[in-house]
């Protein structure tokens, strides 16, 4: 079985990439600069992990889709939206309003279908990506139902028919941890946040670092982490 990974230096692809490399032939990552005002760390981060696990890496550049994307995860002009660990479990509706603050349109769709152009190019078996259940609860392109629907696509936009699986689509972000930790990944290098980062530190204030946090905290694995994060808490 041969892999083409999606991989943006975050948890989820992190793990998710070393998923991929102890079950299959990891041909290639794809880190996609599409503008994201995290890019610069992510790049640094996603070369990082690819070169621990021994794989090639490429930075894939999709301009046109960061000059049509008006959110905040692009347009610098415009704040991030930042969030608590209580709002996370208890304001489901502040969390679909700031999903729509950072939503850059059609992204994993977009991703998934060059990541499969790849894939059918390098005889590629299929393509992974990080999707999990606690990212799918707000956003719908995380889901198992975009996994379904994007592999009835592939079997026939493609002829050699990759499929697309997330091998952590069923865990939620500590179970993700829990994961990696015992797989030994080099938790050290990723970079989940939606900032650029400060003396190479992330936020700690934007949803996808609270997420992260919380998921290291209700894991009992902080202290692996907590340096990481500008806040430092
Ligand atoms: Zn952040």
């Amino acid at each position: 079985m041969k892999s083409v990974c999606l991989l943006s230096g975050g948890l989820d692809s992190l793990v998710s990439l070393a998923l991929a490399k102890k079950e299959t032939e990891v041909l290639l990552a794809l880190t996609f600069d599409y503008g994201q005002r995290s890019f610069r760390d992510e790049k640094e981060s996603s070369s990082k992990i690819a070169s621990h696990y021994g794989v090639h890496h490429k930075i894939v550049k999709i301009d046109w889709l960061g000059e049509i994307t008006k959110t905040a995860l692009v347009d610098k002009k415009k704040t991030v939206p930042s969030v608590t660990e209580k709002e996370i479990d208890t304001k489901p509706d502040l969390l679909h309003n700031n999903a729509k603050l950072v939503w850059v349109p059609n992204r994993n769709a977009v991703f998934v279908n060059i990541a499969a152009s790849f894939a059918e190019s390098l005889g590629a078996d299929q393509i992974v990506a990080g999707f999990n259940s606690e990212e799918a609860a707000t956003f719908p392109d995380n889901s198992l139902q975009f996994v379904n629907c994007v592999n009835s696509l592939f079997r026939v936009s493609t002829f050699s028919k990759p499929r697309l699986i997330s091998y952590v689509q069923s865990y939620n972000k500590g179970g993700i941890v829990n994961t990696g930790i015992k797989m030994k990944v080099p938790f050290e290098l990723l970079y989940s946040c939606y900032n650029s980062s400060k003396d190479g530190r992330m936020c700690g204030t934007c949803e996808s670092c609270v997420r992260l946090k919380m998921a290291f905290k209700g894991t009992g694995n902080f202290e692996l982490i907590k340096d990481r994060f500008v806040e430092g808490i």
